[in-house]
């Protein structure tokens, strides 16, 4: 197959068609080729009879006003600003999130608000580490007893590893306002109110991934081949000259932005690379999903748009119910909740079933009382691959070693999470996909 676009894009999921979207807007021709059937990557709304949801809670991060405004520009009043509070889950009791002077009164024992209050009034005079790890940089930050209750236990369910073998960068920006600083500025100003990630976001009306299907309804229908999977690159003289997809070969190949998992692509490259770089990549790991999908026959969960569970009894890190960021969701007699069970695969093990994954689940939220099994209507489980890049504490100085190979070759780029290896979030996605555009000008 000889195709005279000037770009081709690797994956359908928000990093391929955000390369798709500034690719169009600046005149230049692509074509997406993707392995499965539909676009979104793991960022997509499925819908269900009466029910939407999307794969895992998503919301987006007004952090680039330009990224903000190029979303609302084609969302239109699909767009919303929701404010929907969050909670944890712990001990049975409901305690607000993002934490705040008063749930921590609240919620807490005397003995162990003391400790907190110390612990942080000492980390005022301590100088401060530049540690790399999550472990001392979360004690360094909350105090050792702030983050064993709810940072270091999430944090290891949440990324299959020890807390001190993590890079600070699993963190996002999560729990900045946690810091004694802050509760004592709600105190003194008597506020519950905090900026941060919860609380307020923009979620459009019909599901997070519909930003996608509104990219892809904007580009000519032959933009995407679909069960398309990329299986070779071939590359001469530094430059990636053929594709192949199956039986299938692309000639004639200007440029290549990758969006796939960076292992795969480093596998698909022929000639192979050298083996250090073959064996960096294959010695990282990415963190799966298990999506239990429970619908329920009850107007609402709760009314919280998340709900985190830090306790290492429970498998699951997160409940969500979309219902509470898009009324459009569910039914108003019904509800749907969204339950995230983090895995690694264990070559050792067989997967789990989906009537595993979803008895489990249900026995623990009727345990602790959470529903009823007579609510129950229906249920589905969705294996989520590519979830989360593990990221260690040495991850990103050995993947240097592979991101300086890559740069070697003339027409060849990788941008998303999965390709760059790096905890990105869409806002970060549209603005990679922006200036690599740019660039390629
Ligand atoms: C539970 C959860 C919650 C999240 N919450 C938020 C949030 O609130 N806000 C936010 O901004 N972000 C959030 N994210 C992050 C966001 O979903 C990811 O950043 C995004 O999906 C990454 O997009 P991507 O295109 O880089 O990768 P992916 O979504 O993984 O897409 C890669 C695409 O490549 C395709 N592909 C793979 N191999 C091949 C091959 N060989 N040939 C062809 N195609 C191939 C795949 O099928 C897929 O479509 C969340 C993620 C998860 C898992």
């Amino acid at each position: 197959m000889v195709d005279h676009s000037k770009l081709h894009i690797l994956g359908a999921g928000p990093a391929g068609l955000a390369a798709g979207y500034y690719a169009k807007k600046n005149n230049i021709s692509f074509k997406i080729y993707e392995s499965s059937n539909q676009v979104g990557g793991n960022c997509k709304t499925i819908k269900d009879g009466q029910f939407s949801y999307d794969t895992g809670a998503h919301r987006f991060h007004d952090k680039y006003d330009e990224i903000t405004t190029e979303i609302k520009h084609f969302m239109g009043d699909e767009l919303k600003e929701v404010n929907a509070p969050s909670q944890i889950y712990r001990k049975g009791e409901m305690i607000d999130f993002p934490l705040n002077f008063y749930s921590i009164l609240k919620n807490l024992d005397k003995t162990t608000i003391y400790k907190i209050f110390i612990e942080n009034f000492n980390n005022l005079f301590i100088r401060n580490n530049k540690y790399n790890d999550f472990k001392n940089y979360a004690y360094q930050l909350y105090g050792k007893t702030l983050s064993e209750l709810f940072l270091i236990n999430y944090t290891e369910k949440l990324w299959g590893s020890p807390a001190h073998e993590l890079d600070i960068k699993v963190s996002g920006n999560r729990l900045k306002n946690l810091n004694i600083t802050s509760l004592i500025k709600q105190l003194i100003f008597n506020s519950q109110k905090v900026n941060h990630l919860d609380g307020s976001f923009y979620y459009p009306v019909y599901g997070f991934g519909t930003i996608f299907e509104r990219i892809k309804d904007s580009f000519d229908h032959t933009s995407i081949y679909y069960n398309t999977t990329i299986t070779k690159l071939y590359h001469n003289d530094s430059r990636i000259t053929k594709i192949t997809t199956g039986h299938n070969i692309i000639e004639n190949i200007e440029k290549v932005v990758s969006t796939l998992p960076i292992n795969i692509l480093i596998n698909a490259l022929d000639p192979p690379p050298p083996i250090e770089i073959s064996d960096i990549v294959n010695s990282i790991q990415y963190r799966n999903l298990y999506l239990c999908i429970i619908y329920l026959d009850t107007p609402n969960f709760t009314k919280n748009a998340s709900i985190y569970f830090p306790e290492s009894i429970y498998p699951f890190t997160r409940i969500y119910e979309p219902k509470n960021r898009s009324s459009k969701m569910a039914p108003n007699d019904k509800t749907c909740i969204v339950i995230e069970i983090p895995y690694s695969p264990d070559f050792l093990l067989p997967p789990l079933k989906e009537e595993q994954v979803f008895s489990m689940t249900r026995d623990i939220l009727i345990d602790n009382e959470l529903i009823d099994d007579e609510q129950i209507i229906g249920h589905k489980v969705i294996d989520l691959k590519y979830a989360y890049p593990i990221l260690k504490i040495d991850s990103e100085k050995k993947l240097d070693n592979v991101f300086s190979f890559l740069s070697g070759f003339k027409n060849l780029y990788t941008i998303g999470r999965s390709a760059q290896f790096s905890y990105l979030h869409i806002h970060d996605i549209f603005k990679q996909a922006d200036l690599l555009i740019k660039k390629l000008k």
